[in-house]
């Protein structure tokens, strides 16, 4: 199959699956996700991610209506159908079926999984961003399916021509990006925001961190600000789906691409981990 979903133990083509009006995702996208990619039909960090499933449902009060292990063998054995080893998996579980109440209702949760082919990955080509205000709310440590501000922020992104929107709170302080983490290299040493309620924890975070410390570079997990990212040598962006880049413009001033060497040895890294374990 080139493209698939799955719904609550039914499976097929994703364009021709349907689900029901009321699942409770249509009147509050109230539910969490998670999402990974696969190579040569490896999934890559697949523990990491459905322990963050497992956490974001536990923080809404949302039992997944399978284990761990047994979410991980649907994963893997969905991923054996497709044509390519090549993928992106999304699966995300909502607080089931029933009318529009806002309090909770007496149904079990809904299971999805949509897998289609991956996406192009260029770590060469440097980013441009665009800075916007972050006004999501303060449960951004929880991936759940209430993300209009960051649609908003990465069509900004869209039509400026830049890849990534950088969300910044009051006091001009960079939290993240629309569907990324973004970090700085700074006199050597890499800068990230803490993992407060105001970012996700990142799993290519959670990696970058662990190359620096395997490359001896010395990483700080503080708040720094939009004066510091148009000041920094490199601008780091991370994520699932497209790993490591470096952003050379923001808001269409030079910015980053300063100390391409570090920046080259971290990327290395990173992909070399990849490659590595989806052998
Ligand atoms: N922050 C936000 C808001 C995201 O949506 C994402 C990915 O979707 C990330 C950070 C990066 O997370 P990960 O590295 O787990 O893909």
């Amino acid at each position: 199959m080139e493209r698939l979903g799955y719904y609550n133990g039914t499976f097929g083509p994703l364009d021709e699956m349907t689900v029901p009006m009321n699942d409770r995702v249509c009147w509050f996208g109230d539910g969490v996700y998670d999402a990974q990619p696969c190579r040569n039909y490896h999934i890559f960090a697949l523990d990491e991610h459905v322990d963050r499933f497992f956490r974001s449902a536990a923080a809404l009060k949302i039992e997944i209506p399978v284990t761990k292990d047994e979410l991980k063998d649907l994963l893997n054995s969905l991923v054996q159908k497709m044509d390519t080893g090549d993928l992106f998996l999304y699966y995300q579980v909502t607080r089931g079926t029933g009318p529009r109440k806002h309090f909770f209702i007496d149904a079990p949760a809904n299971l999805w999984v949509t897998i289609t082919p991956a996406g192009k990955y260029d770590g060469i080509t440097p980013i441009k961003l665009i800075t916007t205000e972050d006004t999501r709310f303060f449960h951004c440590n929880v991936k759940t399916l209430n993300l209009i501000p960051s649609v908003m922020a990465a069509q900004k992104a869209e039509e400026a021509g830049c890849a990534e929107a950088v969300f910044y709170r009051p006091g001009e302080r960079v939290t993240e990006g629309a569907h990324s983490n973004i970090h700085i290299l700074k006199n050597g040493t890499l800068y990230t925001a803490p993992t407060d309620n105001l970012i996700l924890p990142g799993i290519a975070r959670a990696h970058l961190l662990r190359a620096c410390e395997a490359l001896g570079i010395p990483v700080k997990e503080e708040a720094f600000h939009l004066s510091d990212l148009f000041d920094a040598d490199e601008i780091i962006v991370t994520s699932s789906s497209q790993l490591c880049r470096h952003a050379c413009e923001v808001d269409g001033k030079p910015a980053g691409c300063k100390a391409p060497e570090l920046y080259s040895k971290i990327q290395t890294y990173l992909i070399d981990e990849f490659e590595r374990e989806t052998r």
